[in-house]
């Protein structure tokens, strides 16, 4: 995020001084590397939590159509750095890896039925296949059918232009790319202390080495929080009115990676299920084809795991830490409100690696305990917010928080977040650089940048085909 805001702004404004501060020995290591996060260039193709259904049977696509945009949005703002040359291959960081959807169950292939047909209607996501033909579901992904009961029903969707991305590889070269530029300066084993107002305007941001201890403060006009679960904490030091009533719940992924070269062959695809009964969105079982740093991975999950920290590398006392007056209230009320959540995450943290493995039979019938081992993802922190009164609500998506003057603003949550950062932070610049943002070269330049941003793309059927066609070259992308 950090790194996509700093790129953004050095373009608009080539003569900006821009400090960053990383407590870790390099950057993208947290929640942005591609062990930490599925991976998933988001764009609501086949994953099945950004469609949800009402009780009244109707689905609703509405979030699905917001990050389908806001990946073009992405694609162009990457297409922009190769052009540029500030990263030399996309290879590195972006793969065309097929999304599809797969469930089974007379209830569930209606809704997928209904889903496909909904979704496309609409031309981001024309092109899509839907199928409840066994022998072609085979066909896409052969893994899944292999063994598989022959008397359940299944159907499955299939999109060919879905993307896998490394972001932790992505957000190395944006900040190696920074740091190489005049007025830039990076720097790593620094902790973030505290952020406190400057008598003078502005913000003293208080850090501290993590090797030798020295504390040194930096005065600046803007602060960006992009620290990931951590973020909270900060903005909480920031003592801005707009942080009031947030919290935080962090939920720990775990992922079955799979160690067995044949299997890993057979799969080419990110393939999406159904979220089990009270299990949090963002835990949409997926089998999924990965490219990480050259090799081609296959990993089962996210099974959830609790940690009260807040970041991978954070503190035990991380979630104590962030109660305060102003969010005890909502934390705790969203903790009442959500006790199917509490009860999925005490279900999920006994699980064996037997009963993890039979989680993956459902959809690798054929999988055996021996060719999957379990291995760590990052933190999430998901969004507690005020709702009405004292009352809590547990968000799932991000939530960029914005000081009414501008000068601080930070982002929060975890989901489709990075897929979706440049939108995002395209979208926090007329608030923090309001004169700026209206003027004809900040317009030009953010045009250039990301030609659909801020466009009706859903309704513009030529201007999907055009920017689709002309990314999908750049990116090196079928
Ligand atoms: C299991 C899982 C699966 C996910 N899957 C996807 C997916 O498929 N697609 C997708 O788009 N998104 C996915 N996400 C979300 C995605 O990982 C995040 O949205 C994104 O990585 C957040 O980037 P960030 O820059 O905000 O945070 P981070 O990448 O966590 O970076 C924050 C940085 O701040 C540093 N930092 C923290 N505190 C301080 C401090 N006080 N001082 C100095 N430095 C500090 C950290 O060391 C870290 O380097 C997933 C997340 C998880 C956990």
């Amino acid at each position: 995020m950090s790194a996509t805001l700093g790129i953004i702004l050095k373009e608009l404004n080539p003569e900006i001084t821009i400090q960053i501060f990383e407590k870790l020995d390099q950057p993208g290591l947290e929640s942005s590397d591609a062990w930490n996060n599925a991976g998933t260039g988001h764009s609501a193709f086949c994953e099945l939590n950004y469609t949800p259904q009402k009780a009244d049977g109707s689905i609703d696509i509405l979030k699905a159509l917001k990050i389908c945009q806001d990946y073009e949005v992405s694609r162009e703002f990457w297409a922009y750095l190769v052009e540029k040359g500030y990263v030399k291959d996309p290879s590195t960081f972006i793969q065309s890896v097929p999304h599809m959807s797969f469930v089974w169950g007379k209830d569930n292939i209606e809704y997928l039925k209904k889903r496909h047909q909904l979704l496309t209607d609409n031309v981001l996501f024309k092109g899509m296949s839907y199928t409840e033909d066994r022998d072609l579901v085979k066909q896409w992904m052969p893994l899944i059918m292999n063994k598989r009961d022959a008397k359940t029903p299944v159907a499955a969707t299939s999109m060919s232009i879905g993307t896998d991305v490394n972001f932790g590889a992505l957000t190395r070269q944006m900040i190696d790319k920074l740091a190489s530029m005049p007025g830039v300066t990076v720097h790593y084993n620094i902790e973030v202390e505290d952020i406190d107002p400057y008598k003078k305007g502005g913000w003293i941001v208080e850090t501290k080495s993590m090797i030798t201890g020295k504390d040194e403060d930096c005065i600046t006009k803007f602060v960006f929080i992009g620290a990931g679960g951590a973020t909270l904490h900060l903005l909480k030091d920031a003592e801005i009115k707009e942080r009031k009533g947030y919290g935080g719940f962090p939920v720990s992924g775990l992922w079955l990676k799979c160690n067995n070269e044949e299997l890993i062959k057979q799969h080419n695809a990110k393939v999406y299920g159904k979220a089990s009964v009270g299990a949090p969105p963002m835990s949409v079982p997926h089998v999924d084809t990965r490219m990480i740093d050259g090799k081609k991975e296959l990993l089962f999950g996210p099974f959830a795991g609790f940690s009260t920290r807040f970041l991978k590398t954070g503190s035990r006392l991380d979630l104590a830490k962030s109660f305060r007056i102003d969010n005890v209230l909502p934390m705790i009320s969203a903790g009442l409100r959500n006790v199917p959540l509490t009860r999925y995450l005490i279900e999920q943290v006994r699980l064996s690696h037997e009963d993890r493995v039979e989680a993956l039979k459902e959809y690798v019938p054929s999988a055996t305990k021996g060719d999957w081992e379990l291995k760590q993802a990052g933190q999430r922190v998901q969004v507690i917010k005020k709702d009405e009164g004292v009352r809590g609500k547990l968000e799932f998506g991000t939530e960029a928080v914005v000081a009414a003057d501008g000068s601080v603003a930070a982002l929060l949550g975890a989901s489709p977040g990075a897929s979706t950062a440049a939108a995002i932070m395209f979208s926090i610049l007329p608030k923090c650089f309001k004169k700026e943002s209206k003027s004809e070269a900040w317009q030009a330049k953010l045009k250039e940048m990301s030609p659909s941003f801020g466009q009706a793309l859903a309704k513009d059927e030529q201007m999907v085909h055009a920017t689709r066609a002309r990314t999908s070259k750049i990116l090196g992308l079928k």
